[in-house]
């Protein structure tokens, strides 16, 4: 059988639509056999994911995507075959629910001022108990009709700079890093061409990130293209990490993203799964 690894996902315990149980379906459906659940700053899906994965036969990884801070900028660190119950990291996620929920007022009431009334409720009910992301801001302004796409609410509203951005203290980045390494995980920088980095700032980072304890960058992801993956995979050898993929799959919506639909890791970068006990 062909082994096939998706190490970046979301369910409902963040931003995804999917229960853990439906998207551990849908991995197997797609022909996964290692998938990794990842939810922002929660491991909450975990243990619902591992027993449906147990059944279906698909090798499971606890994994977990923090939000964290470099430089003022936020940069998101995936934690793969972590123990979720490691007590430094547990307290972290509590914390980050914290911090979500008081950003989530505040987003709301600056939402409010713009003539937009609701929108705590709204996303409060919508991510239940699971943590609110600003995905769940923009499902809102667009069942309100505020906007006419996701990419609207982010442009409009929700990214960095607009009306309703609020900027948080997410957690510094090295201790992040060693949250995961302690708690028995690999640390992956995970999109890394997201940041818009330059060379040289993608360089000190990736030195932070490695002084940290960090071991793996994401080489692929969804919708990358032949010279994006170059570029990722330059990286990983230049900074001596292993490659990861994941899809980053957050619901069925985009047919670009799906479960598993990833290009193949270049033979030159050792596997990050390699690292995993
Ligand atoms: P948060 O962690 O609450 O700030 O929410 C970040 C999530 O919003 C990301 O994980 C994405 O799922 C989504 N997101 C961020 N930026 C965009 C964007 N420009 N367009 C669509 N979704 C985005
Ligand atoms: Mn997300
Ligand atoms: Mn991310
Ligand atoms: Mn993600």
């Amino acid at each position: 059988m062909t082994e096939l690894y998706d190490l970046h996902c979301h369910s409902t315990a963040s931003d995804g639509a999917l229960s853990p149980t439906e998207l551990v379906q849908r991995a197997y459906h797609q022909g996964v056999t290692s998938l990794a659940l990842t939810d922002h700053d929660t491991t909450s899906g975990l243990i619902e994911a591992r027993l449906c994965a147990d059944e279906k036969g698909i090798k499971f990884i606890s994994g977990i995507e923090l939000s964290t801070n470099w430089q003022n900028q936020c940069f998101h660190i995936v934690g793969l075959g972590i123990d979720p119950n490691y007590p430094p990291l547990a307290e972290a996620t509590h914390n980050l629910q914290s911090m979500r929920l008081e950003r989530a007022e505040k987003m709301a009431l600056k939402l409010e001022k713009k003539r937009i009334p609701g929108a705590f409720e709204a996303v409060k009910k919508a991510a239940a108990e699971g943590m609110i992301t600003r995905t769940h801001f923009a499902d809102f302004l667009l069942s309100q009709n505020h906007v006419s796409t996701h990419q609207e609410a982010f442009d409009r509203y929700l990214a960095k700079g607009k009306a309703a951005y609020v900027s948080t203290p997410w957690a510094d980045l090295k201790l992040a890093v060693s949250w995961i390494t302690e708690a028995g995980g690999i640390a992956v920088l995970a999109h890394p061409l997201r940041y818009k980095l330059t060379a040289n700032w993608m360089g000190r980072l990736l030195n932070e990130f490695k002084s940290a304890g960090g071991q793996g960058i994401e080489v692929i992801t969804s919708r990358m293209n032949s010279d994006e993956i170059r570029l990722a995979a330059d990286y990983a050898t230049r900074f001596e990490l292993a490659g990861s993929v994941g899809s980053d799959f957050h619901n069925a919506t985009n047919p670009y993203v799906e479960l598993g639909r990833l290009a193949p890791l270049p033979d030159n970068i050792k596997p990050v799964w390699e690292l995993l006990g």
